[in-house]
């Protein structure tokens, strides 16, 4: 059923840093399910990511974008007009096509021409819960900023996989995400080097190992200037995997790369 089931990291970077200089790119995730293609979180630059890594913007379906920060919905507007070769069809009438989920407050954000493209525009928060061809979609709690806010699971028969989006830790941060096989998290900074909007490694460690089970996969994402940039002071990613492991006991803890493709099937081996 997830045999063809693939994600591809449009950008592993996250915050303003990355955003100016594109040292790590802010494309977002393409998620591909069942034959269908989901953009999340499509931040500046996701449709030269596309390119760059020979996807085809066409196929995209489901627009997520789980909360209005620029790294975020930057390319909505240009994801959202290129999944679509025309906006017309063979008739010269114009069509409507694709699914946003998106926070109310995000909304504005993304232009009326765009927002008039889609069929479906579903305002989101967490707890809600949509069916999307064969994936039950359940928004997750975040605390980030005063705007609002998801992360995103899906959950299929054969497996389920979760993107925590931007946020720190709270009471029933690890519950949310039991049973998930594969955890995307937005770990922006090293060790403890804390931030009360982000996660860094030392605080989320004791809640990764309270989900239950332990998850199959974490895949590490959305890396900040004081992970990896010119301005830290070394590449902290690779001592972060191993303290994960360690501390998990989870063998797959990959760390995510721009355009890196993973195979569903593979994490799930
Ligand atoms: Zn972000
Ligand atoms: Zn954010």
């Amino acid at each position: 059923m997830h045999k063809k089931d693939e994600l591809i990291i449009l950008g592993s970077g996250g915050g303003r840093h990355h955003v100016r200089t594109q040292y790590r790119a802010t494309g977002g995730l393409l998620f591909k399910f069942n034959n269908t293609q989901a953009h999340i979180d499509p931040g500046p630059g996701a449709i030269v990511r596309l390119n760059q890594y020979n996807e085809d913007p066409t196929k995209t379906e489901l627009f997520i974008a789980t909360h209005l920060h620029l790294d975020h919905t930057g390319d909505m507007g240009a994801i959202i007009e290129s999944s679509r070769e025309s906006l017309y069809d063979k008739n010269k009438k114009f069509f409507k096509k694709g699914t946003l989920i998106t926070t109310s407050d995000t909304l504005p954000v993304i232009s009326k021409y765009h927002l008039n493209m889609l069929e479906n525009i579903i305002e989101f928060k967490a707890g809600n819960c949509l069916r999307f061809k064969n994936a039950k979609i359940i928004g997750t709690k975040v605390m980030h900023s005063n705007n609002e806010g998801f992360g995103i699971r899906f959950n299929f028969d054969s497996y389920s996989i979760a993107y925590s989006s931007d946020t720190t830790i709270f009471d029933g941060f690890a519950k949310q995400f039991n049973g998930v096989n594969i955890l995307i998290l937005n770990l922006l900074r090293p060790d403890s080097v804390s931030c009360k909007r982000h996660l860094a490694t030392d605080q989320v460690l004791p809640y990764l190992k309270k989900i239950d089970p332990i998850p199959n996969a974490i895949i590490l994402n959305h890396f900040g200037v004081y992970m990896d940039s010119p301005l830290s002071k070394k590449n902290y990613i690779p001592s972060q995997v191993e303290k994960i492991k360690k501390f998990t006991n989870i063998e797959k803890i990959i760390a995510a790369e721009d355009g890196l493709r993973l195979k569903i099937d593979d994490i799930l081996d």
